[in-house]
């Protein structure tokens, strides 16, 4: 049986620790945070008292200056709990990496203590309603004014948008420069000019808050940019890569965990004077599923480990999460197909799983946009080989004028 070698001792201790702090301060209210849409502030606090936030920020920022490994227990044990409220990963893993590699000294100083101690809770403002896949074309506008820039515009589905004292956001600054107009900005949302919108009400993941944000002539400083200005798209993209493999990782354990979810429930269930665990279907299904999770792991575990060594491409990180979120979404739906009817019940976790799952295939970058980046390196590699005379051309798309790679990406 496939063993991971990625952890040390202190890895595993701090694992018990993260169960440890989910069973007692966020499986007793989760329910309840359900029905609320949101988690409270103070779970935040004591999250970030146990240690669990932003466990890479050095200490001089007011972090434990711990590795890598030490966010991904975190994410792993969150997704194996099945809590999917607290927005841990896009505070950790996205806001607080981007303050970390491309914050001013005074941004650092300023934010990362807060976002350690969980007493500043981030979010990242990227997606408009008429702009999500094609962040290009987003709208929102900021526009010099002396020492100021002046933002307006709106953004929508973001996560911790309720609950959020910091956002990265995602602004043009020239309007016409598609990507290259891209600035992106720290803002504080105590600010005036900055408003909340609705709590959307979601399919799943209903403890946690994603909401519309608006901007009317939010003034910021231009110490507040983040990066420089009209840099934000090249930013962004170096930042990918991140998420998705956090995304894989939180799908490759969630699969692990609901194919050990259905052993246990179809060793106990009978049917016709058996288990369901001893009818041949339940044991093939599972035993398929059970392959490909071990096999999503082992590529999951590779990928942590370039990412590591600072080698992970925007290509492993695509497959990695086009792979990872299909495997997620079948793996819950022929779970809860074991459950039968108890498994459309809101109250048994395979039920929430299931809602929960389908998310994956789409935030992040769909799974067409990871097809997209896996395509084009493909064809970008076949066209480096043309250049040294390689017969990989197809002679009809040469007629065309285009390769066959050119009109699908
Ligand atoms: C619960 C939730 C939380 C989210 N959290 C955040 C957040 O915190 N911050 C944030 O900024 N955003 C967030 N998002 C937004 C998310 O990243 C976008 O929904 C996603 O990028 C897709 O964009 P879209 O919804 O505009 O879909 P569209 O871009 O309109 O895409 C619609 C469909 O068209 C397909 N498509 C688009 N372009 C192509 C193409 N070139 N080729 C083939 N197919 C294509 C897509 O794959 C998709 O299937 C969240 C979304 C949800 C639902």
């Amino acid at each position: 049986m496939f063993e991971r070698s990625l952890f040390h001792s202190e890895h595993e201790m701090f694992r018990t620790s993260v169960r440890k702090f989910i069973e007692k301060e966020i499986a007793p209210f989760h329910a309840q945070w359900e029905h609320e849409g949101i988690v409270p502030r103070d779970l935040w606090t004591k999250a970030g008292e146990a240690g669990m936030l932003c466990c890479t920020i050095p200490e001089e920022y007011g972090g434990l200056g711990l590795d890598y490994l030490f966010d991904v227990v975190v994410f792993e044990e969150m997704a194996r709990s099945g809590f999917t409220g607290p927005g841990f990963l896009i505070h950790c893993d996205l806001v607080a990496t981007y303050v970390k590699s491309f914050g001013s000294e005074e941004q650092k100083k300023y934010w990362l203590p807060k976002m350690v101690s969980g007493e500043a809770i981030g979010s990242l403002g990227m997606t408009e309603p008429h702009a999500g896949s094609d962040l290009r074309s987003i709208r929102t506008k900021a526009v010099r004014d002396g020492d100021d820039f002046v933002i307006n515009g709106q953004k929508v589905f973001i996560s911790n948008g309720q609950l959020c004292d910091v956002l990265v956001l995602a602004t043009k600054t020239e309007s016409l420069a598609g990507g290259k107009g891209i600035t992106l900005f720290l803002v504080d949302t105590s600010l005036p000019g900055f408003k909340r919108g609705k709590n959307l009400e979601k399919l799943g993941l209903k403890a946690q808050d994603t909401s519309e944000l608006f901007f009317e002539n939010l003034r910021v400083p231009a110490s507040a940019m983040l990066g420089a200005e009209g840099e934000g798209f090249k930013l962004m993209m170096t930042k990918l890569s991140q998420e998705r493999l956090a995304q894989a990782i939180r799908s490759a354990t969630v699969a692990e965990h609901l194919v050990q979810l259905t052993v246990d429930y179809t060793s106990e269930r009978k049917a016709f004077g058996k288990t369901l665990g001893d009818f041949q279907n339940t044991q093939f299904k599972l035993a398929e599923m059970k392959t490909e999770a071990v096999i999503g792991r082992v590529f999951t575990d590779h990928c942590i480990r370039k990412f590591i060594d600072g080698q992970l491409d925007e290509v492993d990180a695509a497959m990695a999460k086009m792979w990872l979120s299909n495997l997620h979404c079948r793996v819950a739906d022929e779970c809860l197909q074991l459950f039968g009817g108890w498994g459309y019940m809101w109250e048994y976790p395979i039920s929430r799983a299931f809602a929960d799952a389908r998310i994956v295939k789409i935030a992040g970058g769909s799974i067409e946009i990871m097809k997209h980046i896996i395509g084009r390196s493909l064809f970008s590699a076949s066209r480096s080989s043309e250049r040294v005379g390689s017969a990989t051309k197809s002679d009809s798309s040469v007629a065309a004028g285009k390769t066959l790679g050119q009109a699908v990406a």
